[in-house]
């Protein structure tokens, strides 16, 4: 990568043209990074390293310039993640960050194990694709399996790791 004059910006300046670039936003420390669509609030956990929290923020970043507020289906959240992921690489070129297509996939990945349980037939075994927001339907066997809400509560608020 070409070096510039962001690719060693402090947290600090980072967050600072951050806030700079996107005024329509708010940056703030908390407990995990997060975005808030109600209060238009990007939080990260300051104690993290400090290139995971750059991950992290130009991650929720992503998710705001997306207007991601609500998903129906896992399958909408894995792409909706997919697609701020691939933002936040673009959005990190401007501030000296580069996330790889590798750490992309290995974030993505989280998800899809964590999608490929919830399909599968916990009577056949089948994998099907989902029915509602929180049921899937087994179009082998006919079983109906509820999954939970919690993901769907709190659709941002998973670390990205
Ligand atoms: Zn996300
Ligand atoms: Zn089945």
């Amino acid at each position: 990568m070409v070096a510039t004059s962001t690719s060693k910006l402090t947290l600090k300046d980072f967050i600072d043209k951050l806030k700079a670039d996107h005024p329509d936003f708010y940056f703030k420390g908390g407990q995990r990074e997060y975005w808030s669509p109600e209060t238009h609030t990007i939080t990260f956990d300051r104690k993290r390293p400090e290139k995971e929290i750059k991950f992290g923020v130009l991650h929720e970043l992503a998710h705001a310039l997306l207007e991601h507020k609500n998903y129906s289906s896992d399958l909408e959240l894995l792409k909706m993640e997919s697609e701020a992921w691939h933002m936040a690489a673009k959005l990190g070129r401007r501030y000296g960050v580069r996330i790889s297509e590798n750490h992309i996939q290995n974030c993505l990945d989280t998800y899809r194990d964590w999608l490929h349980k919830r399909s599968r037939c916990p009577n056949c075994g089948t994998h099907v694709i989902q029915h509602g927001p929180s049921t899937y339907k087994c179009f082998n066997c006919g079983s109906i399996w509820r999954v939970s809400h919690e993901r769907f509560a709190r659709p941002y608020r998973m670390t990205h790791r």
